[in-house]
């Protein structure tokens, strides 16, 4: 686990009536608030110091599969990526070709509902095993 770190910037704020808003920042990582077309920075800075709090990093086996699957990553292997849904919607729409192409709404086994546009390329839906259906969840 690693400490918090923290950042100072120097913060200059904008001088426009009603504004009064950081239009300055250094160095870069923070957006500005003010949205003035020119703003009027102050002529001093502001030191500002951020605590970043550091999410812990839980220790991780890697797992199998975790394994696996970066081991695809670096190879940068073709991968065939599939995943079992149940059909939870489809009707056609009107396609750029002015033809009418079938859609989908799937919602897979953790209950998520996702949007199958079967026209994209190299998209390939087919039905899944019948024993895949039955068995019990
Ligand atoms: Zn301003």
């Amino acid at each position: 686990m690693s400490a918090p770190t923290e950042t100072t910037y120097l913060v200059w704020y904008c001088k426009r009536p009603r504004c009064g808003k950081a239009c300055k920042i250094q160095p870069p990582g923070i957006e500005p608030e003010c949205r003035c077309e020119n703003p009027v920075p102050g002529l001093r800075p502001t030191r500002v110091t951020q605590m970043h709090a550091e999410k812990p990093r839980p220790l991780q086996a890697l797992s199998d599969e975790e394994g696996r699957l970066r081991a695809l990553a670096r190879n940068n292997k073709r991968v065939l990526v599939t995943y079992e849904a149940q059909i939870a919607e489809a009707w056609t729409s009107t396609g750029r070709d002015g033809l009418k192409h079938v859609q989908f709404i799937v919602t897979t086994p953790d209950g998520r509902r996702h949007a199958i546009d079967p026209a994209l390329p190299g998209l390939h839906i087919e039905a899944a095993p019948a024993a895949t259906e039955e068995s019990p969840r």
